[in-house]
């Protein structure tokens, strides 16, 4: 969808009432793109569509701006009924530039042609134009209607003669209609205009009207985003998620001179559609709530919870692939094309029909070669072999490739010794992968080699999870920032740059939420801003039911908060709930406990929010290098690392010693019975890699 202009160059800031584009697919919309001027946007727009046509896709192309006048004009004008010929006559005649036009000159010189005053008026200028009116009131006996039907219907639609003032449209028809008959000619066959010709080419162009869906546009407008910019992908993905019939209904309308405005009777189904949401709902107030009860809830049940009850709160977004390492895909991905896309060689060699009998074979070796990108162009006669390259398609007549090594040759022949079989050396079309098949699943975690998998197989997009937002942030009268000043009685805040680092590692976006003192208006505050500016909040501290527990106070008044009792060492509660529909989840203040119920709890939770599927991290048996007898009831995880193939543990289990976190190299978990562990029995060892987004 474009949002056309009439005005001048912008400037190189993106800004409202320039030339904003969008293209939706599948519903998801790519980000909207600003352009400054008519000239850069006209060639964005044609290298787009000549781009989406040679990839096999069909473009619905729409135009903000009247592709004809109210009837009469232009049989007037051309001396035609054909609503192209008003198309070349302005193409003919209007001269565009970044900074100057003449269309006000052209609506003088065309307002001339008629009897009375006007029908074009409106005059951006100081100075006076020849024959145009500076007012509308101004005009009289020109003889045409003010409106289109279609103008007729739009409530708040302007007329086409008003070429400047607020809300005008008149310039960006005269200055639009010449880049569109430019189109028609570049594409020729494959562009049809609606509603003059049917729309069955793979470029589709339609006119467009986006305060059709202004309701919807106002009521999803996020905030600081430019209005055009929300406005063109808002219709962009719209009228992408209509149902195939539906747009098909709406592209049928009777063909008139005038032209007409796509789902101009379909209002209530652009609007309703316009207003489902992008972003998933929110979750459920009630979905942190544990049956109650006396008992400590086991880490595994806490865990069955979790992933029962979280769903990902994150937007879509078509990326290009390139960009989308590390994202969570938000739907299946199908080859677009076959892989590899035409047999071909597997070796550099001599490609000839197979098989080849046992013993000394000679053939015939044909004068040119086949190249990886320079494919054979003729056959190649029975019997006789041809030079062939690694990746180069086989040519019409060859099945079969010999290795060069196991060839000797003279430029007219090659020898070498048989058998060989039928294919030897050669990859089948479709062989790794075959067009439409599912080659990857939606929640999957985009990985390097996914990337190759997917340019492979066509594809130059790909709809994923916006990047999870997470605010970060430390509660405690007692912190202070690292290397500050402090005194006795203060402690420097350890678990804010932990968990930031954690996150990020996570591929996530930190979003820094600072200190909270044990104060409760000013943890409300911060609170109100994070919910606003993340998708899920972390903090520490104050997470009990202590007098100073503030964040378990507030959150208590949300009416979705739970405090989870989890039988685990180290950890305390954790409280958990929405705050304005933001999950929260409090961790413990206690470093070693909140970077272990970061790991544990925090990981999988968060990686469902971004959308990705639940995951448990790899775990290995190992023999302990320490001997320990524990006690039943909770899951224990130990500091630890491994030091000649035996996993050892650090020496304290005090959970404020932060420097045994970094001794470790991962964590020994202790399951839930009580038991007894002797030097060499095999233990648990989890690696912190293996905690991984
Ligand atoms: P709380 O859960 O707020 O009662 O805190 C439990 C313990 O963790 C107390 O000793 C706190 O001082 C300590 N603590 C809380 N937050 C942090 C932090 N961000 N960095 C280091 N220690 C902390
Ligand atoms: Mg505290």
């Amino acid at each position: 969808m474009v949002d056309w202009s009439g005005g001048n160059d912008r400037g190189p800031t993106p800004k409202k009432d320039a030339i904003w584009v969008c293209a939706a697919r599948d519903g998801v919309t790519d980000a909207p793109i600003y352009l400054r001027n008519r000239q850069l946007a006209e060639e964005w727009i044609k290298a787009f569509l000549a781009e989406e046509v040679d990839a096999g896709h069909r473009v619905l192309a729409g135009f903000d701006f009247a592709f004809g006048y109210p009837v009469g004009f232009g049989k007037a004008l051309t001396g035609s009924d054909d609503p192209f010929a008003v198309w070349d006559w302005f193409a003919q005649r209007v001269k565009d530039a970044p900074d100057t036009n003449n269309r006000f000159d052209l609506a003088g010189e065309i307002n001339a042609m008629f009897p009375g005053i006007g029908p074009f008026w409106g005059n951006g200028r100081k100075q006076d134009v020849p024959h145009l009116p500076r007012k509308g009131n101004d005009r009289s006996g020109h003889g045409l209607p003010e409106k289109r039907v279609a103008e007729q219907e739009a409530k708040g639609a302007f007329p086409v003669w008003q070429l400047a003032g607020a809300g005008a449209v008149g310039s960006q028809v005269i200055m639009g209609l010449p880049m569109l008959a430019r189109l028609r000619a570049e594409f020729g066959r494959a562009l049809r205009v609606w509603p003059f010709e049917a729309p069955d080419a793979p470029i589709a162009i339609v006119e467009i009207w986006p305060s059709l869906i202004a309701k919807a546009v106002t009521a999803t407008m996020p905030e600081g985003q430019i209005k055009d910019a929300h406005q063109v992908a808002l219709l962009a993905q719209t009228l992408s998620r209509l149902p195939p019939a539906r747009l098909e209904a709406m592209l049928d309308v009777p063909c008139t001179t005038e032209g007409s405005i796509l789902g101009l009777d379909q209002v209530r189904l652009l609007e309703e559609v316009a207003m489902a949401p992008a972003t998933p709902p929110p979750l459920k107030n009630d979905c942190f709530a544990m049956p109650q009860g006396a008992h400590w809830t086991p880490v595994d049940e806490a865990l069955a919870h979790l992933r029962a009850q979280l769903r990902p709160v994150t937007g879509v977004e078509n990326l290009p692939i390139a960009l989308a390492a590390g994202r969570f895909l938000a739907q299946d991905v199908q080859a677009a094309r076959a892989h590899p896309p035409a047999p071909n060689a597997a070796v550099d060699g001599y490609g000839f029909a197979g098989p080849a009998e046992a013993g000394v074979q000679r053939m015939p070796l044909i004068p040119g070669r086949a190249a990886a990108g320079a494919p054979y162009p003729a056959s190649v006669p029975q019997g006789s072999a041809i030079r062939i390259l690694t990746g180069a398609n086989l040519p019409v007549g060859v099945d079969t490739v010999i290795l060069q090594e196991d060839v000797t040759a003279t430029p007219s022949e090659i020898a070498f010794h048989g058998p060989l079989k039928k294919g030897a050396n050669a990859r089948k079309e479709g062989e790794d992968m075959v067009a439409g098949q599912t080659i990857l699943t939606s929640e999957r975690r985009l990985s390097p080699a996914d990337l190759g998998t997917m340019a492979a197989a066509g594809i130059g997009r790909v709809a994923v999870r916006q990047r999870l937002r997470v605010g970060v942030l430390s509660t405690g009268d007692e912190l202070r920032d690292p290397g500050a000043p402090a005194d006795a009685g203060q402690i420097y805040d350890a678990n804010r740059p932990m968990l930031s680092a954690l996150i990020k590692h996570w591929d996530y976006t930190v979003v820094d939420l600072g200190r909270a003192p044990d104060d409760r208006a000013k943890l409300r505050a911060i609170l109100d801003k994070g919910a606003a500016d993340c998708d899920v909040i972390l903090s520490s501290g104050g997470a009990s039911a202590g007098d100073e527990d503030h964040m378990s106070a507030l959150l208590e008044g949300t009416g979705s908060f739970a405090l989870w009792r989890i039988a685990v060492k180290p950890g305390r509660p954790l409280a958990l709930g929405l705050w304005n529909n933001t999950p929260v989840f409090g961790l413990p203040g206690n470093p070693v406990a909140a970077m272990v119920c970061a790991l544990i709890f925090a990981r999988p939770a968060l990686r469902v929010l971004a959308g990705g599927s639940w995951t448990e991290p790899q775990s290995y048996q190992l023999p302990a290098a320490f001997s320990k007898s524990k006690k039943a009831g909770r899951r224990e995880y130990l500091r630890a690392r491994i030091t000649d193939g035996k996993v050892e543990i650090f020496t304290s289990e005090g959970s404020g010693r932060i420097s045994g976190l970094s001794w470790a190299t991962g964590l020994v978990a202790l399951d839930d019975p009580a038991q007894t562990i002797a030097l060499g029995d095999p233990v648990t060892y989890i690696p912190f890699y293996s905690f991984e987004p």
